[in-house]
């Protein structure tokens, strides 16, 4: 953002270093605070750049304050929602979003049933982490984590999605570990080989759902375009190259993917490999007639799975009160849906 305005303006480097180290760093709250900068640069700054280019729409905290949703209007008047969890070993984990809706339409995804708004710049995932970097910075606290997690599908984002990641981890700007990562993703494999390639090293989770390709293709169309096989072979070479455990994502719904028979296939496709399996209790939406697994199947789901030594976490509900848990974020005030499904991709 600031490079176009310092080649304009003929800015030496310590200057960008500067607006770095305020911007990202102490996160100021506008430009006005840009105390190293003189008046006249900074008037020009604020004619040339805009200091947010998502605007906060509306703020919704649980009610045990741990989970924080905002929902941003982009220019084109859509909304999009991102989430602060605030954990208790002071980790502060934003979940954003990389999308307006999404065109994957898994068959359980409130974003999914919103259809395909357009891809988010690089610009406006940082933006929607350096909101809550202010408001935590003033805390004393800052961003520890940054979950790809939100709105969207990365791999179908890859450019701007790798954009967000070198200004977070450039060490001029939030300078973030890539331990501090987690991409999320449905199973897109060229652009997940893609990734790699170019060298992300933070932490993978991969949707799976479904322990086989017949009833993976009924809960995610994107499984019939990248089948169950070819996805485990692509993460079976990231697991060679890299010696990192993969997390494996699988939500559970009540009679559809929780029986014991899902389970013992579960355990056989992982045993074995590098994988570490987070159980996540379906939240309900809107438009889908799925309910949770009971307590009691997800208990024993989980210990099918840690029988045969394959680690298992079952994922917090953090935030259904204000609709920000996993799987439930979006606005229903989004009207300008193109509605392409994953087909005519
Ligand atoms: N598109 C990416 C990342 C966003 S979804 C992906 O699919 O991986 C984040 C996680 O929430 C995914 O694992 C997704 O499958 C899960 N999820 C979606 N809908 C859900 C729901 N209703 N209940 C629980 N988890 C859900
Ligand atoms: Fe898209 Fe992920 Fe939701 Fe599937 S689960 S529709 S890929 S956001």
């Amino acid at each position: 953002m600031i490079q176009e305005f310092a080649k304009k303006h003929n800015l030496p480097k310590y200057r960008i270093d500067q607006f770095n180290q305020q911007f990202f760093q102490q996160a100021i709250e506008s430009f006005d605070e840009l105390s190293n900068w003189g008046k006249d640069l900074r008037d020009s700054l604020k004619e040339e750049v805009e200091f947010m280019v998502l605007e906060q729409d509306r703020v919704f905290e649980s009610e045990n304050k741990d989970t924080v949703k905002v929902l941003f209007k982009r220019k084109d008047g859509q909304r999009i929602e991102t989430v602060l969890m605030r954990h208790h070993n002071n980790r502060n984990t934003v979940c954003v979003s990389c999308m307006v809706g999404c065109p994957v339409n898994c068959s359980f995804c409130a974003t999914g049933k919103m259809g395909f708004g357009g891809n988010l710049s690089a610009r406006e995932i940082v933006d929607q982490v350096m909101f809550f970097q202010r408001r935590l910075v003033k805390q004393g606290k800052k961003v520890t984590n940054v979950v790809y997690m939100g709105m969207g599908e990365p791999m179908l984002n890859l450019p701007e999605v790798q954009k967000s990641l070198e200004i977070f981890t450039d060490p001029s700007k939030l300078g973030m570990s890539s331990r501090r990562f987690t991409i999320s993703t449905s199973g897109y494999i060229p652009q997940f080989r893609q990734l790699i390639k170019d060298g992300y090293r933070g932490k993978v989770a991969i949707s799976l759902h479904a322990p086989n390709q017949e009833l993976r293709e009924e809960l995610m169309p994107v499984a019939k375009l990248h089948p169950l096989g070819k996805l485990m072979k692509a993460l079976d070479e990231y697991v060679e190259l890299t010696n990192k455990r993969i997390t494996y994502e699988y939500v559970m719904i009540s009679d559809v993917n929780d029986q014991p028979k899902h389970a013992k296939q579960l355990a056989a496709l992982l045993s074995g490999r590098l994988a570490h399996v987070n159980l996540i209790p379906f939240n309900p939406i809107k438009e889908e007639v799925y309910e949770r697994s009971s307590g009691n199947s997800i208990q024993r789901f989980k210990r099918s799975l840690e029988n045969v030594g394959i680690p298992v976490t079952i994922r917090a509900t953090m935030g259904d009160d204000v609709d920000a848990a996993c799987g439930q974020l979006a606005d229903r005030e989004n009207k300008h849906h193109t509605g392409i499904k994953i087909g005519n991709l």
